[in-house]
């Protein structure tokens, strides 16, 4: 599904340029259930924006699902995005004034569909996380958990075939995060190809490969 060819990352520092990433090589697989660790500043973030359109590699390829992505509009990324990938954060990125369901609607709306199809969708997409009964409830009126998972339904609503989770339990408790996890891997066992970014050894040992960023190289140990 995934192919990183090569794949290096550059910021201009001043007058220079730091390389974030040295060349990477690394496929996923569909249907993956899989993790990235590594150190603080290690190049995590910079993977996961390449791998999730946000960025783009300075030298190198990726290819997600058989499209090249490297001459795309900001405009045509988005609607990569929009279309094959959800994103989930460690401080969910909710609005805090709406409520789940229209937290959730919003990739539709980006999609231009019709109101009553948006909310049909977002309810499903709620029920699916297991908060059909949180659906008017605004996130200020929610545990950590449960926007968690209001977010999940958001990253979902458009049938992604990629999810990509950065930290995604690192606000959560124990207890929590491993309600988290395992409704992640109900997604990917709905289909659903997930990679998560964790610093938890306990999280990373959940899933079934786990690949080491440290110094912007990667190490791919299977497990
Ligand atoms: P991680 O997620 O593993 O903590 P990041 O990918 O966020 O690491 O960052 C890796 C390195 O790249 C850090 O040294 C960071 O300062 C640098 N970096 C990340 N994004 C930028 C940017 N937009 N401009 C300059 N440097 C950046
Ligand atoms: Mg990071």
């Amino acid at each position: 599904m995934i192919t990183l060819n090569q794949v290096t990352k550059s910021f201009r520092l001043g007058p220079s340029w730091s390389q974030v990433l040295s060349p990477i090589d690394l496929q996923i697989e569909k249907g993956s259930f899989m993790s990235i660790m590594g150190p603080s500043g290690s190049g995590k973030s910079t993977l996961m924006n390449i791998l999730g359109c946000l960025d783009k590699p300075t030298t190198g390829q990726y290819v997600l699902d058989g499209e090249k992505i490297d001459r795309q509009t900001p405009r045509q990324l988005a609607q990569i995005r929009n279309k094959k990938i959800g994103f989930v954060f460690q401080q969910f990125h909710l609005l805090p004034r709406q409520s789940a369901w229209r937290n959730v609607e919003l990739p539709l709306i980006y999609s231009g569909m019709k109101k009553k199809e948006r909310k049909e969708r977002a309810f499903a997409a709620l029920a699916k996380v297991g908060l059909a009964d949180r659906v008017h409830y605004k996130p200020t009126s929610l545990s950590g958990g449960q926007k968690q998972r209001v977010a999940i339904a958001r990253a979902i609503v458009n049938s992604p075939s990629l999810i990509l989770a950065d930290e995604p339990t690192g606000a959560l408790d124990t207890k929590t995060s491993e309600a988290i996890i395992r409704l992640l891997r109900e997604l990917n066992q709905a289909g659903t190809t997930v990679v998560i970014i964790t610093h938890e050894n306990e999280v990373a040992a959940q899933t079934d490969r786990v690949v080491y960023v440290r110094d912007g190289k990667i190490n791919d140990a299977a497990s």
